[in-house]
């Protein structure tokens, strides 16, 4: 892991490897969705079938490949990853099908990105295991039929608005993972400070939790930072002050809110004083795609209780007020 050679990304890879989950029973939180798929695990294995189809959505960082490699490791099969835009000629995906064993799990990063060409060949391997492919062209072009393992695709998607709805049909097991809590958050901070062999307090942990964005690749992420600051000054424990002090130096919001979150809250209060405010408008002002602030940002701030959804267009709350150092008082708002 700490391999001169490797590269930083490498690194980020090398480092999350180590400290992923890779048991349901160590995946900490989303307690609904993983005591339903250990059921289905479960009875899967009892029955001696691969799982059904999984997609799993949510924002980035909490935990979808996590996810993907514990169900292969829990029914006892091999994973083959890939992700969507990889996957660019049918003969791409005709050669990841046909090298699976019976049970084995195809994950499919980015889903959304799929070529749609590949989408439909996707169909009828995901349904009756078959595939047919077309060889040869012109006049001696001609249809074949591979027949297939049983498999379980598992796809991830941070964008499942942009499935298209026969696609997202073929998923017999649907998961959307949440924004952790702090206390969640904390709890894996802890966990991963314990693999790493770093002595850390609850208090620095939480520090770290209630800045990371309800999400635990961030969590993971601040850890490390922190260590470096706590190394330098010799501290042997992260505690509060250090993690405080090293979250500040790495200008990490207070709240834990990223540059989008607050360009957004900032759109919405001083330009249109608070909202109600479209999407589509609020999409221009900040310069990002709606549908990313609808299925990425927004779950975050409405949880966190910055930002309200209303028929009429979304709202800054009071928090959003206070946290922005604005008066409500001072807007056109009523
Ligand atoms: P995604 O695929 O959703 O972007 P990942 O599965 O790559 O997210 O998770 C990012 C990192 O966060 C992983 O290295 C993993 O260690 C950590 N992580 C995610 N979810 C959990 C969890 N529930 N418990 C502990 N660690 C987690």
């Amino acid at each position: 892991m700490n391999n001169p050679l490797l590269n930083p990304e490498e690194k980020e890879e090398a480092f999350e490897q180590t400290v992923r989950p890779g048991s349901l029973q160590e995946f900490i939180g989303q307690k609904k969705a993983i005591s339903n798929l250990s059921v289905f695990i479960k009875a899967a294995k009892q029955r001696g079938d691969a799982l059904d189809h999984v997609i799993l959505s949510g924002p980035p960082g909490l935990g979808k490949t996590t996810l993907s490699y514990i169900i292969a490791n829990e029914m006892g099969v091999k994973i083959r990853p890939t992700t969507g835009p990889v996957l660019e000629k049918p003969g791409d995906l005709a050669g990841m099908l046909t090298n699976l064993d019976e049970g084995d799990v195809l994950f499919i990063d980015e889903i959304h990105r799929l070529n749609p060409v590949i989408e439909e060949y996707l169909y009828s391997a995901m349904e009756d295991y078959k595939l047919d492919i077309v060889i040869d062209s012109g006049p001696n072009a001609r249809s074949i039929q591979i027949e297939l393992n049983h498999f379980t695709l598992v796809g991830a998607t941070t964008r499942k608005g942009l499935l298209t709805a026969p696609l997202r049909a073929r998923f017999g097991i649907d998961m959307r993972l949440d924004y952790y809590d702090v206390e969640l958050l904390q709890r894996i901070a802890l966990r991963t400070a314990d693999i790493m062999g770093m002595g850390i307090t609850e208090a620095g942990a939480h520090e770290i939790a209630r800045r990371s964005r309800g999400t635990p690749r961030i969590v993971n992420k601040l850890l490390r930072r922190t260590r470096d600051f706590a190394q330098v000054e010799s501290l042997d424990t992260i505690d509060d002050k250090i993690a405080d002090k090293a979250l500040n130096a790495l200008d990490v919001d207070n709240n834990g809110l990223d540059e989008m979150d607050i360009r957004i809250l900032k759109a919405i209060i001083e330009n249109y004083d608070g909202g109600p405010v479209g999407l589509s408008t609020l999409g221009v002002a900040v310069g990002e795609d709606k549908g990313t602030i609808e299925e990425v940002y927004e779950p975050f701030l409405i949880k966190e209780g910055f930002l309200q959804r209303t028929p009429k267009g979304r709202i800054g709350t009071k928090k959003a007020y206070q946290y922005l150092n604005v008066d409500p008082s001072k807007t056109d708002r009523d």
